[in-house]
């Protein structure tokens, strides 16, 4: 619980003293301070608590401090706290079984069989895109402009947001439009006009390119960052088609949707159609899988791109891929998920509180032009005008934030949206408190 110290004023005197941030100008920085947290509160060294509705960057799935996880960290700490990558591990092999055991789930059993871990999400994608290269012998990764993948040589050129711009060193990346419907790029005006349309789209970018020469399509399930869209119904189907018409392979990018994000153990099984999955040849994550409590992601790899790597040498690796820490967090993780109803949780509120919740809000203020989402993956597309739906200008966004901030709530703010994004484990009871609190802040505006 909150208990108020003088380590506040320390901890902004260290941080502007010696921590350089990232996406950030320097000089100006008064970050916020956080002392503390448990479930879906943050506190800060004053005892002012905050209702976390952010997820910090969107990976604390299960909540602050749970428990469960604590415990099989302590555990593992006791046991062996570090190990090469090459040895074999009792606790990675536990958790890379746990994960598959989740990513199988809605389709074959056997349909993924190998997890590659590595440090965080970035790494992932840059290990996936590795993957699909080598076993395609092909050199081109398509991705889309409406995309995160994170900040290494290969993953931040494959985003497509001003992020890849100053960082554009690594080669063979293009980029398509994905599906949008609420600012469609392709004239559309239904959800289904959007799909055929988005899937044009990418069918010629495939084939202008030369397919040939595409290894990857490599996208978020539901991009995140980028504005939380759920795909049209058909376009992940759709997308599957083309890359198999074109021997390409498809890599999810399951770090910020996956792990109970969309009220589903990934995106993809979420978004199942008529009972039917549509499955990538690789899944990256992170993020969730550990609610980040120690710094891990991975690549699940289906058998015919581990086969590749049978005979030949996979060349990629970490000092700490597969952590013993990082691998008993996931265990913990996963398990207290499983047996709490954490998930299932997730896919309730979505359902029955917070989606309703938030139409409710867009009913009664004009400034929200559109509320998207599923689980707990929500956004608030705010705009000046309804009928232009003119993005609402930065200024208003950052008055909006300060008086969620002030009014105990930590936002996630981003461009002209709020992405409403609490840990799984939100309760009935803490969303009532947000659109509340989001009531009061917009009617403020
Ligand atoms: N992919 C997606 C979809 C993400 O949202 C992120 C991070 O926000 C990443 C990749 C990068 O993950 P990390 O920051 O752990 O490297």
């Amino acid at each position: 619980a909150p208990v108020k110290t003088n380590d506040g004023q320390l901890t902004l005197e260290l941080d502007r003293a010696h921590v350089f941030h990232s996406w950030s100008a320097q000089g100006a920085l008064k970050p916020m301070v956080i002392a503390g947290g448990s479930g879906c509160k943050v506190w800060d060294f004053d005892g002012k608590e905050l209702l976390d509705f952010s997820s910090q960057l969107v990976n604390v799935n299960i909540g602050h401090q749970h428990q469960g996880v604590l415990d099989a960290i302590k555990a593992q700490l006791d046991i062996l706290t570090t190990v090469g990558p090459a040895f074999g591990n009792l606790t990675r092999g536990r958790a890379a079984d746990l994960i598959l055991d989740k990513a199988n789930q809605g389709s074959e059993k056997t349909h993924f069989q190998k997890v590659f871990f590595t440090n965080g999400g970035a790494d992932a994608n840059e290990n996936a895109i590795r993957m699909a290269r080598l076993v395609t012998g092909r050199d081109k990764v398509l991705s889309t402009y409406r995309s995160y993948h994170g900040n290494t040589g290969s993953a931040i050129v494959a985003t497509g947001d001003w992020r890849r711009m100053p960082n554009e060193y690594a080669t063979g990346h293009v980029h398509f439009f994905g599906p949008y419907a609420y600012r469609s790029e392709f004239w559309s005006t239904s959800e289904e006009q959007e799909c055929e349309r988005a899937l044009h789209h990418l069918e010629r970018v495939i084939q202008s390119e030369g397919s040939h020469t595409i290894a990857a399509l490599l996208m978020e399930t539901v991009p995140g960052t980028a504005g939380i869209m759920v795909p049209p119904r058909g376009y992940l189907a759709g997308v599957r088609a083309l890359a198999d018409k074109y021997g390409i392979k498809l890599i999810f990018d399951e770090v910020m949707a996956g792990f109970g994000r969309t009220g589903g153990w990934f995106a993809f099984q979420s978004l199942a159609e008529d009972g039917v999955v549509t499955t990538p040849d690789l899944i990256t994550f992170a993020k969730g899988v550990n609610s980040g409590y120690i710094p891990v992601g991975g690549v699940v790899i289906s058998p015919e791109i581990s086969a590749a790597f049978d005979e030949a040498v996979f060349p990629g690796g970490l000092t700490y891929s597969g952590h013993p820490l990082a691998m008993a967090s996931i265990i913990g993780a996963l398990t207290a998920m499983q047996d709490e109803g954490i998930v299932d949780n997730a896919k309730r509120i979505g359902e029955d509180v917070l989606g309703p919740g938030l139409e409710k809000l867009a009913a009664r203020h004009e400034v929200i032009g559109d509320v998207r989402g599923l689980g707990v993956f929500w956004a608030m597309d705010l705009v000046s005008d309804r009928e232009t739906r003119t993005p609402l200008p930065a200024a208003k966004m950052a008055e909006l934030k300060a008086k969620l901030l002030s009014l105990g709530m930590l936002p996630f703010v981003q461009e002209n949206r709020v992405h409403v994004v609490p840990p799984c484990i939100v309760t009935d009871a803490e969303v009532e408190q947000a659109l509340a609190i989001y009531d009061e802040a917009l009617s403020s505006l």
